[in-house]
């Protein structure tokens, strides 16, 4: 059974007191039960996030982590600290780790393998560049981050595993990919996973789309057949337009 999911991807934004005055805020609306929410905090604030949601379904969610245990790699975060932090999600292959820190596939399915050992749920996230989608390869683009990051696990881990398609012309840009352009990738790599796995795991990953969702689109955007939810950057900051985005659903 497909999981409808919102999850809030809050970059590099709130310090601990923000955090507590944006969750704060949340809580003031009331939020499809029906959806599973999550909200991905900035490292220094995933215990303060964790503490204000404790009694809700709210998960709290990781942006990122390191491929290794522990050692020498200054200034990063393991799987084991983030568990210890109370959280067992995180966000893997985000675009921004892509292009601003050199996050390769290879590195990513790295990263992939130290979540799931570590017994952590992924939203694993992927998606084409302009000039792909203007060459027309950006089928070919999304199927080679999926093969390279994640076709080599074996059908178990699909079930800790939630996609995230995110074209990344239209990431913080403004510019929202057209819910038909949505459909047809998420249809396109629904059909791709069920070509190298199963029917039954094509049909139980919920697939999130990302990229300029505002309330104003997101209820046509959840409405496609192949369309799970969102990841949403910018709208997550403000709890109005987060929770009209998680009550979008029709
Ligand atoms: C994101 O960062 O994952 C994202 C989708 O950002 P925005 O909603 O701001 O485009």
């Amino acid at each position: 059974m497909r999981k409808k999911i919102v999850a809030g991807n809050w970059k590099m934004n709130c310090d601990i007191s923000e955090t507590y005055e944006l969750l704060d805020a949340l809580s003031e609306y009331e939020l499809a039960e029906d959806v599973q929410v999550m909200v991905a905090p900035p490292f220094t604030s995933l215990q303060a996030a964790n503490q204000a949601l404790i009694d809700t379904d709210i998960l709290v969610v990781a942006q990122n982590m390191h491929q290794a245990e522990s050692g020498a790699y200054t200034g990063e975060i393991s799987a084991a600290m983030l568990k210890s932090a109370g959280v067992d999600t995180v966000i893997i292959g985000h675009s921004e780790r892509r292009a601003y820190f050199g996050e390769s596939n290879g590195i990513l399915a790295e990263k992939v393998n130290a979540a799931l050992k570590a017994n952590m749920q992924i939203i694993f996230c992927f998606g084409e560049e302009l000039d792909d989608r203007q060459r027309g390869e950006h089928f070919d683009r999304v199927s080679s981050q999926l093969s390279q990051g994640l076709f080599h696990l074996e059908e178990s881990a699909w079930e800790n595993i939630i996609l995230a398609y995110e074209p990344v012309w239209a990431i913080g840009t403004g510019e929202t990919a057209s819910p038909e352009q949505v459909q047809e990738m998420h249809k396109f790599i629904r059909r791709t996973i069920g070509e190298r796995y199963t029917a039954k795991i094509a049909d139980s990953i919920s697939i999130l789309y990302g990229g300029s969702v505002k309330p104003e689109n997101a209820g046509e955007i959840f409405g496609k057949p192949d369309v799970d939810g969102g990841l949403i950057g910018g709208a997550s900051l403000k709890a109005e337009s987060f929770a009209a985005i998680i009550n979008a659903f029709s």
